[in-house]
């Protein structure tokens, strides 16, 4: 872990989901930018193996290792044991996790594919990005059963009665810059506790003509703090802390 970097006081904004290893040419604009630090998220194995080298080039960036569940279609789950090898060069293991809404056909697969990972995470201590559209009970069930310390659940829109069940076990959501067009997302935040919010892009995935990126985390922030009544500051210095203490678990 580099610890200066994480505590550096001029980092202001955190993106705990984005898939870096996208950007191609354009890293550039991330990569080193000391006032962003984010968690950089894989696919598959050839997307894992880029973020890994880009964890190591990049000060600011948290690498994850793993396989989207929408990759399992595509046959990425053929590659499992060998993204479970670069497990121990990463911080933390994503996008991992379950869909039944976009691809639920193979959803068993997903399922052991996940497993796999939640051994992985608890046995060598890794942090989890979590996927789980339409699969929040499912995924919370299997984080808990794994003993799975550190997790984020990307992009939470799932019930609003699961977000004490997320904080009791110390885990954490990501808002999505989505919540600037997505009422689902603004109605996570309304009802979820400050002490577990962190912000992310999912960038360079286009929601409903939003092209999400880093940029907007800013905005994300102050419609927060539009909804829950507080400062810009707060929120800020607030998800600044949550991340910090999320990754002072994993030490
Ligand atoms: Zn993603």
């Amino acid at each position: 872990m580099r610890e200066d970097v994480h505590l550096r006081r001029e980092v202001e904004l955190i993106d705990s989901h984005i898939h870096l290893h996208e950007y191609g040419s354009d890293v550039g604009r991330y990569c080193g930018n000391s006032r962003l630090h984010m968690i950089a998220v894989s696919d598959d194995l050839d997307s894992s193996k880029r973020t890994l080298e880009l964890g190591s080039t990049c000060s600011n960036v948290i690498p994850a290792v793993g396989i989207h569940p929408w990759s399992i279609s595509e046959g990425a789950d053929r590659y499992l044991s060998q993204v479970l090898e670069l497990v121990n060069a990463a911080t933390f293991i994503g996008e991992v996790g379950l869909d039944k809404i976009f691809v639920p056909q193979t959803y068993e697969r997903q399922l052991t594919v996940f497993r796999k990972f939640l051994e992985a995470a608890r046995d060598a201590g890794k942090g989890v990005s979590v996927h789980a559209a339409g699969a929040w009970v499912d995924a919370l069930r299997e984080l808990e059963r794994y003993d799975v310390k550190v997790a984020v659940i990307h992009w939470y829109t799932g019930p609003t009665d699961l977000l004490n069940t997320i904080k009791s076990l110390g885990y954490y959501i990501g808002v999505n810059p989505a919540i600037k067009i997505q009422k689902k997302m603004r109605n996570v935040v309304k009802a979820a506790p400050l002490e577990i919010l962190l912000t992310e892009s999912d960038g360079p995935y286009t929601y409903r003509n939003l092209k999400l990126g880093s940029e907007l985390i800013n905005d994300t922030i102050k419609i927060i703090a539009e909804l829950k009544g507080i400062s810009e500051d707060e929120v800020s210095n607030t998800i600044k802390q949550n991340f910090m203490s999320m990754l002072k678990k994993l030490r």
